[in-house]
């Protein structure tokens, strides 16, 4: 018998209040989609969340993803029409994902599960979330344009280091109402990275090479957001709105909780666990928005019982968990072999402080601004007790990184990427008796340089030989793919050679050669 997720009765419109408590009146969940940041620089979180009872969450293995998804939502009582949700579901996780399961399952032995969260259109699991939030944006801003209280439509601006650039520009293509253009450091991001972005198609979307580095194209980015003069011109001119979707909006978390609701379903209807049975879950974490999603899906009723958070050489996130601090002060931005976790300020701890407080906005507001001044902060001691309750953290050097790379695949006969590499390493050292699931976030054939060091056994940052330095990323990965015997590569990358290039454009890094593309961009 279907046991049927229906919107929760115990609470009716569910709204989002901010963690810093200064944003005033809660808003739905279509607004905290729109506004992104709350006003006051804090994060929105649902006033409550919903639990789902064992049955009704194993019961979800007899949909397919989308409907999962879509039930999800409804429990979560998002502000739109159930047949809505599911339509824009139904976009959001289809034959865009070369995968019917959209986030297979591979065991590796009986207890260790790796939830491929790469098998949408870019291979990195950002897509996860940017293939439904644009979906939700859309509609949430015709919400918004119905009632009144909207009269203007959207530009995303993106600065990207690599990953994030191209899932946006995948997610927002196509999407009505909005236009994305994506800026990334001229000569900064690898060959594979590169061709995604500027072989993009759609009307739509736009991409620039910035001069400079990413720091420099950030720099100019969050310059272009500050203008406020430059906002009134787009909003008199072309009545477009500057928005940013990035990993802090709530649309971009909620799809995340939903896959591990959904990894607790299908472990148990493939028999791989008992229902009930207690999981550790691992997560390669950067800005930790992945291991807050799965904390909230602990929340909900899935039976995860620690929550295993893997750091790179920037190790920040581990020494806060190990030690209650929280400092940057003295650190330095190490680049390292799994560049999309080389964070310093993650923003999305802030949530997860909020929620271990107690929701204490007054505490959450004093820590960051320490962290603005001193760029440390120090949790209380129950804080940390509560921290210490539910997470486990262990860094991971790129030599081990790679060496685990070239391990799993002597003894599984499965490549990783080095992302997931790290997560792998970390959940050896911490996990316990329970099983493992953990979230791998890349496709290797993203990052096959690293890949291809750690198969040869060439140290991290090492030259790679002449010949092989000389391909371009398709091949290296053809390369690959024939010695490992991997041969699937996600047509999204393996084809990149033979597709048009049709943004070429360099821009400068100052906010006025930003502005003036932007410009150029909606006038075209
Ligand atoms: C963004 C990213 C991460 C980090 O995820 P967070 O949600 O920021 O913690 C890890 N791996 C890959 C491949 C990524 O692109």
């Amino acid at each position: 018998m279907a046991q049927r997720i229906d919107r929760a009765a115990s609470f009716g419109q569910n709204l989002y209040v901010d963690t810093r408590g200064a944003a005033g009146e809660p808003v739905p969940f279509t607004q905290a989609v729109i506004n992104g940041l709350a006003q006051g620089g804090g994060l929105y979180v649902p006033e409550e969340l919903p639990t789902l009872s064992l049955d009704e969450i194993c019961a979800l293995a007899r949909l397919p993803y989308a409907q999962r998804a879509a039930a999800i939502y409804k429990a979560f009582n998002v502000d739109l029409p159930d047949e809505a949700i599911d339509e824009l579901m139904g976009r959001a996780y289809g034959d865009n994902f070369d995968d019917e399961a959209i986030c297979p399952i591979t065991s590796l032995d009986e207890s260790t599960h790796i939830l491929e969260l790469w098998h949408g259109p870019t291979s990195a699991f950002k897509d996860m979330a940017l293939q439904c939030l644009p979906h939700f944006f859309s509609a949430s801003a015709e919400k918004l344009r119905e009632e009144g209280t909207l009269d203007h439509e959207f530009m995303i601006l993106v600065a990207t280091s690599g990953d994030t650039g191209k899932a946006a520009l995948e997610g927002f293509k196509g999407v009505d109402g909005v236009s994305i253009g994506v800026l990334f450091p001229d000569g900064g991001v690898s060959d594979i990275q590169r061709k995604q972005m500027v072989t993009t198609t759609g009307d739509n979307v736009q991409v620039w090479a910035v001069r400079g580095n990413f720091d420099d194209c950030q720099t100019g980015v969050k310059h272009a957001f500050a203008d406020e003069k430059f906002a009134e011109k787009l909003l008199d001119e072309y009545r477009i709105a500057l928005s940013s979707a990035n990993s802090i909006n709530w649309g971009r978390l909620l799809p995340q909780v939903v896959y591990y609701i959904s990894s607790y379903a299908e472990l148990v209807a493939a028999g791989k666990i008992e229902a009930g049975c207690p999981i550790d879950v691992c997560v390669p974490t950067g800005n930790f928005g992945n291991i807050l999603a799965a904390w909230y899906a602990k929340q909900v009723g899935v039976p995860i019982e620690r929550l295993l958070c893997a750091s790179n050489d920037n190790r920040v996130l581990t020494d806060f968990i190990n030690t209650g601090t929280y400092d940057i002060s003295d650190r330095e931005f190490i680049l390292t072999s799994s560049p999309s976790m080389d964070i310093l300020v993650s923003s999305n701890l802030e949530r997860q402080l909020f929620e271990l407080t107690g929701r204490n906005g007054e505490a959450i507001r004093q820590w960051m601004a320490d962290l603005a001044d001193a760029r440390c902060f120090r949790v209380d001691a129950e804080t940390f007790r509560r921290v210490r309750e539910n997470f486990s953290a262990d860094s991971v050097d790129n030599a081990t990184c790679l060496a685990t790379i070239r391990e799993v695949l002597d003894a599984h006969d499965y490549l990783l990427d080095p992302h997931t590499a790290v997560a792998y390493a970390a959940a050896q050292n911490l996990r316990g008796e329970n099983p493992v699931l953990i979230a791998s976030t890349a496709h290797w054939a993203k990052f096959g340089n690293n890949v291809y060091r750690a198969i040869h056994g060439i140290e991290p940052s090492g030259e790679l030989p002449a010949d092989v330095a000389a391909l371009t990323g398709c091949e290296l990965n053809k390369l690959i793919a024939e010695e490992t015997d991997k041969h699937h590569i996600p047509a999204g990358l393996a084809n990149l050679d033979t597709m048009q290039l049709r943004f070429t454009e360099v821009i400068d890094n100052d906010v006025e050669a930003i502005e003036d593309a932007a410009e150029a961009f909606l006038t075209r």
